[in-house]
């Protein structure tokens, strides 16, 4: 049976790791991968995380099931977390999963319960698993416009008038905040005109959220996913702790259903079927960390201010490189890097020229000329300009 299997193709980022490993030369930049590193190049467990671990090992007396849906004080944090306000408590069904990706899977599993004609409209481009898990559960994806290759930010138009091809029922999926991985966004005018779309058209609305705190703001970022669920009838969110808790491996996720007060008993069960028949109970070391942290003030505040920290510090070097890049080229046209927000910036280029600059000057990128923002320091931010500007970016 075994050898009917063929084989699967490798995935593009990892294959760059192990490139990455080889390449003896000392100068190299990894741009590659999406976690965030310091400027010692780590990947650090937060302040905050450490001590609710300590306070976990310490207070826990069982290691029983939780429930099919996770601990409910893990729901309750997350949606005050991600919705705020935005939505009558009674109208939102939770469940934790493993990951953002774990939640992603269970909202198109949902959808195909739900409606398993609906096509499900993605950004071009978007985070590559969109396209292939909606492949794998068997929904259509259709592609939007969205970045526009001469200004690096979003070809708003272009986007609306592909939406405004969408049919009644069809699911449209945002980003909310920190598009993965171009790295441009719409601004809260913008978004509203997407809701009023959504809204016209009757569409549903679907956000991953998977950076909040990485761009402008812990309550910023989530401006956005807040207009949408506070305007639209149907909306499926799809959160993750792995980045702003610094918590990857735990795989700590969660996806929020809204609906009309009436229905939210029928989509819960329907959220907690899909967990049973995927893998049952939910992870919950990580989800007990995040709710321990969010329910005390003290831990709080402090995993915030690291977390500012972060985005303080992705924005420093996005204002390092551009401004080196103005300085190396002569030219304002990489000012879109200081505009782009979150890890990753898309800096439009070709596959051939990010392979020169991966031949000639050791820098790692995605294809999609994708780099992690996170994957510089002060010292290498004026090695990329200038790998930059000698290919001929
Ligand atoms: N959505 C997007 C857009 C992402 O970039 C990521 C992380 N790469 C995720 C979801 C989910 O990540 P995880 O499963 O590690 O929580």
């Amino acid at each position: 049976m075994l050898s009917n299997l063929k084989a699967q193709p490798a995935d593009k980022i990892l294959a760059l790791m192990a490139a990455y490993r080889e390449d003896p030369r000392p100068g190299k930049v990894d741009l590659g991968v999406g976690v965030y590193k310091n400027a010692g190049g780590l990947t650090p467990v937060m302040r905050a995380v450490k001590e609710a671990e300590r306070r976990i090992l310490a207070e826990q007396d069982s290691k029983s099931y939780v429930g099919l849906a996770g601990d409910p004080a893990y729901s309750n944090v997350m949606i005050e977390l991600i919705l705020g306000e935005s939505v009558a408590r009674e109208r939102i069904a939770a469940v934790a999963t493993p990951g953002g990706t774990g939640a992603v899977r269970q909202a198109f599993e949902l959808i195909k319960l739900a409606n398993p004609n609906a096509k499900v409209h993605v950004s071009n481009p978007t985070w590559p698993n969109h396209v292939s898990i909606l492949k794998y559960v068997g929904l259509e994806s259709v592609a939007y416009r969205y970045f526009d290759s001469e200004s690096r930010g979003v070809d708003f138009a272009g986007m609306l008038e592909d939406l405004g091809k969408a049919s009644e029922g069809d699911v449209v999926l945002l980003h909310g905040c920190c598009h993965n991985p171009t790295g441009a966004n719409l601004n809260l005018t913008q978004w509203q005109q997407v809701v009023d779309l959504i809204n016209e058209k009757n569409l549903v609305a679907m956000i991953d959220i998977a950076y909040q705190g990485f761009g402008d703001g812990l309550e910023e970022d989530a401006k956005a996913v807040r207009l949408v669920t506070s305007s639209v009838a149907n909306a499926l969110v799809a959160g993750s702790c792995s980045k702003n808790f610094g918590i990857y491996r735990e795989r700590t996720g969660i996806l929020m259903a809204i609906s009309a007060d009436a229905e939210t008993s029928v989509v819960q069960q329907n959220l907690n079927y899909l967990n049973r028949q995927n893998f049952s109970f939910p992870p919950d070391h990580g989800a007990r960390v995040v709710t321990t942290i969010l329910s005390d003030p003290a831990l709080r505040a402090d995993w915030a201010a690291e977390l500012e920290e972060v985005r303080l510090s992705m924005l420093g070097l996005r204002e390092q490189l551009a401004e080196e890049l103005r300085e190396q080229s002569g030219s304002d046209r990489f000012g879109f890097i200081a505009q782009h927000r979150g890890m990753f910036s898309q800096i439009g280029t070709t596959p051939e020229l990010v392979e020169k600059m991966r031949a000639d000057s050791g820098i790692y990128m995605v294809s999609d000329s994708r780099m992690n923002i996170a994957g510089l320091n002060a010292q290498t931010v004026p090695i990329l300009a200038k790998a930059i500007v000698d290919a001929g970016v």
